[in-house]
């Protein structure tokens, strides 16, 4: 059985300041008071999974037990067909340093090496997509499930300074700028009541309305 959100009170199960940021801006006009787990000094748990939808699950319902508040996860990357998919579930990993901190430029220009690697020039041969599944899960173990996404292809040299992780080398299809080159209100394309949204994280959470939020 489906169910509703009935709080206003939610942990958004995140240590990523680039997500809580947008998830914070989408969550606003709903009038919820939304903690992250950063602030709440909570453990980032393994992100043991698969797919998006495990690890979504794996943080959200570890926000939810730790608080005894519904929370609301992000499980994201980006998806490249030339790669046979990768980085996928990887896409934060392929970020890593050796001393545990993320490089994003480091891992754009890893994207590229492989992509040069394989010959991978022409816009249809850097087909990609951005996947976001979003998970709200209740103390009582309850989850909902809402993925959005995204295609587009992998640019390169990276454009534009806005968004974070990978959006320099997205440009979604049917636009000429990157996520980087746009406001985060571009690239949301979305706000309460409309009809499509831009973003992977945008359309799921319009699905995340539809479904927990509205009558
Ligand atoms: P995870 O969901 O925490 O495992 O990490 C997902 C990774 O995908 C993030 O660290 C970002 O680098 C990347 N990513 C997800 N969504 C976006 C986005 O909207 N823009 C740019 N990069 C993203």
């Amino acid at each position: 059985m489906m169910r509703k959100l009935e709080t206003k009170t939610i942990v958004v199960a995140s240590h990523n300041q680039g997500k809580i940021r947008e998830i914070a801006e989408l969550i606003g006009p709903f009038g919820f008071s939304a903690k992250s787990a950063a602030e709440l000094k909570f453990e980032e748990p393994d992100e043991t999974g698969t797919t998006f939808e495990e690890n979504a699950a794996i943080k959200a319902l570890a926000s939810a037990r730790a608080s005894g508040l519904p929370a609301l996860s992000d499980d994201s990357g980006i998806v490249i067909d030339a790669l046979d998919g990768a980085p996928g579930v990887y896409t934060a990993n392929w970020a890593e340093r050796a001393d545990g901190s993320r490089d994003f430029q480091m891992a754009m220009e890893k994207v590229e090496a492989e992509l040069q690697k394989r010959g991978a020039a022409s816009p249809e041969a850097r087909r990609c997509r951005f996947v976001s599944v979003l998970c709200l899960a209740w103390p009582d173990g309850h989850v909902e499930q809402f993925r959005g996404e995204i295609e587009g292809t992998v640019v390169w040299p990276p454009r534009g300074t806005a968004g974070f992780g990978y959006d320099p080398i997205f440009q979604p299809e049917g636009h000429d700028r990157t996520f980087g080159e746009m406001t985060s209100d571009e690239k949301h394309g979305w706000k309460p009541g409309d009809a499509h949204a831009l973003s992977h994280r945008a359309r799921a959470f319009k699905r995340f309305v539809e479904t927990c939020l509205e009558a």
